[in-house]
């Protein structure tokens, strides 16, 4: 049986996986990247595999679609900032400042993407330098440069010598969601995997890891689809 199934025009990929508990057919797509699998009980056959993918199109193009909606990023409309919804309102002068829930983006309506991109790349730049560089110390180790880029599959990454790499997005996720990540990241200095060894490091320097891990889970897509 080959791993996958392409499913209506334009098609749809559905990834194959054989389960022997399974005792139905279920589908699952995956909230970080939109990648859908078909869980197959050990009975199962590829006409009854594609029979029951068929009769789900309309209901995976519902949800790719509402997945993948970007949210355009307005004055008036709200953005996540730390975790919280921000308005974003017109403001004065030449930098972008934030005062009790609201972004206040200087200069003309084009301006404001742009504008907001670059505010938050510096954000992210000021908060994840300290906090890589604190949990780094936390296990003796020290960082390389820091790379703020817009990533699509991952949050951050960790090379052999030291150098980490980080989506700025991660800026629109809760502060703990942040030092997570950062937390991650500088554990990966000391186990370049994720081995057993290496997660009860991440528990170690960061104890609630879970629940933030379990926040960019559930709520990573969220951050991709503002159209910054
Ligand atoms: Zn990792």
């Amino acid at each position: 049986m080959s791993d996958t199934l392409s499913i209506g025009d334009p098609p749809i990929t559905v990834h194959l996986r054989k389960n022997a508990r399974a005792k139905r057919y279920s589908l699952r797509i995956s909230n970080k990247d939109g990648k859908i699998s078909l869980t197959l009980p050990r009975w199962s056959n590829l006409n009854e595999a594609m029979a029951f993918a068929r009769d789900q199109e309309g209901w995976m193009r519902k949800h790719l679609a509402k997945q993948l909606q970007p949210i355009e990023v307005r004055f008036g409309e709200t953005i996540l900032l730390d975790g919280i919804a921000h308005e974003i309102a017109h403001g004065q002068g030449r930098s972008v400042v934030v005062v009790d829930g609201v972004i206040y983006v200087p200069g003309r309506d084009e301006q404001l993407v742009p504008k907001l991109r670059a505010y938050f790349k510096t954000l992210a730049r000021e908060r994840l330098v300290p906090a890589s560089e604190y949990y780094a110390g936390l296990l003796g180790k020290s960082i390389g440069r820091v790379t703020l880029r817009d990533t699509r599959s991952r949050w951050g990454s960790c090379t052999s010598d030291g150098h980490l790499m980080y989506s700025w997005r991660l800026v629109m996720a809760p502060r703990a969601v942040q030092d997570y990540v950062a937390a991650h990241e500088a554990c990966h200095l000391v186990e370049m995997n994720h081995s057993d060894a290496y997660w009860s490091l991440v528990a170690q320097v960061s104890p609630n890891y879970k629940v933030d891990r379990n926040w960019l889970k559930v709520n990573g897509t969220l951050l991709h689809q503002y159209q910054l």
